[in-house]
């Protein structure tokens, strides 16, 4: 199974990002034939960015995905602008992209409302890019969020479209998102999802938070005037929290819902904290030794780059002679 996922290295990562996507791409590296990672800089120029840190965070993601237990050596891990080929099959697929499917893209709505200077031609763009981050290495498979669903339903749609014209070179991927933990609530607003660049502070709880951070941000999340510990319409919080312990503990919803019967709300925070402190402590301690090697780093992702390349030029290769793009 060939399996392709991004992160973008904007800010830095949270518990939604843990979840929903780092445990799965740490649990799939060896299913993956291969198993390829990319930490999407371009990404993240669809948004306003500062350049020093925009290079600064990619280390710090990549130093957390290591951390999360990524192995260069089972899987591929790159930064997305070292491998050319993402933004020369951006190009040829916008020429099949509709512009009126660009259009219903609810991140592009959600996060173009929150713009203050410049709403972007690239952020209107991200989709077809993300499209192209997939179909070059001509993934099967790519592990998301449920916030990512939309996306992978328009690149599968791209490739059907340039297979149909062109014949089949492109693989129509599919995505694969968690049971539990797909789309993780901000916890002060716990009808948004957690977000590296929305949400709100005090409700995203980051991979790298210390443990007193940690609890506090957990003790602290918006729940309802009830006292029940179980899911529900208006109990948005805490379903939120159950899902968190649910995956933290391995467990499932309803194992939480009936441990926690008769429970108030504080004993269940104070659980849900504890076992976030478990989950995320031994990731940032090891992130700890790891980040300030930043030639080390920086020698991952070049080596990942290199393996990335050699799968996505042959790709363009086959894509540029199938279009009628330069000599035949
Ligand atoms: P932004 O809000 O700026 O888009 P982000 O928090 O969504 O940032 P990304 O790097 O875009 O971070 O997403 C990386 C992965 O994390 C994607 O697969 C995405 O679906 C997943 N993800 C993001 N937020 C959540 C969430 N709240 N719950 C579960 N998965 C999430
Ligand atoms: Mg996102």
């Amino acid at each position: 199974m060939r399996i392709f996922s991004g992160i973008q290295p904007t800010g830095q990562k949270h518990l939604g990002n843990y979840i929903g996507a780092i445990r799965q791409y740490v649990d799939s590296q060896d299913r993956g034939d291969p198993a390829i990672y990319c930490i999407v800089d371009l990404h993240a120029l669809t948004v306003p960015w500062d350049p020093a840190t925009l290079r600064e965070s990619v280390y710090d993601t990549t130093a957390i995905l290591l951390a999360a237990g990524l192995d260069p050596e089972r899987c591929i891990l790159f930064r997305q602008s070292d491998v050319r080929e993402h933004t020369e099959l951006t190009w040829y697929l916008a020429a099949l992209t509709a512009h009126g499917d660009l259009n219903r893209m609810t991140q592009f709505k959600d996060k173009s409302a929150k713009q203050r200077e410049l709403v972007s031609a690239g952020l209107f763009f991200y989709p077809v890019l993300m499209a192209a981050d997939v179909l070059a290495y001509r993934g099967q498979e790519v592990p998301v969020g449920h916030d990512q669903l939309q996306h992978v339903e328009l690149m599968r749609e791209i490739a059907r479209r340039f297979n149909e014209r062109f014949g089949e070179v492109l693989v129509v991927p599919e995505a694969r998102i968690p049971e539990v933990g797909a789309r993780i609530m901000d916890l002060q607003e716990p009808t948004s999802k957690m977000s590296t660049t929305g949400g709100t502070e005090a409700g995203t709880v980051l991979v790298l938070d210390e443990p007193k951070t940690l609890t506090k941000k957990v003790k602290s999340a918006v729940t309802d005037s009830g006292s029940e510990v179980r899911r529900g319409e208006g109990k948005e919080g805490i379903a939120n929290l159950i899902a968190i312990l649910a995956v933290a503990r391995g467990s499932s919803e309803e194992e939480i819902e009936r441990e926690f019967e008769g429970s108030g709300y504080g004993d269940f925070k104070g659980a849900v904290a504890e076992a976030v402190v478990e989950l995320l402590t031994p990731v940032r301690e090891r992130y700890e030794e790891l980040r300030p090697d930043e030639a080390g780093l920086e020698r991952v992702l070049s080596a990942g780059a290199e393996k990335a390349r050699e799968i996505a030029s042959g790709t363009l290769a086959e894509v540029r002679s199938t279009i009628g793009v330069g000599p035949a």
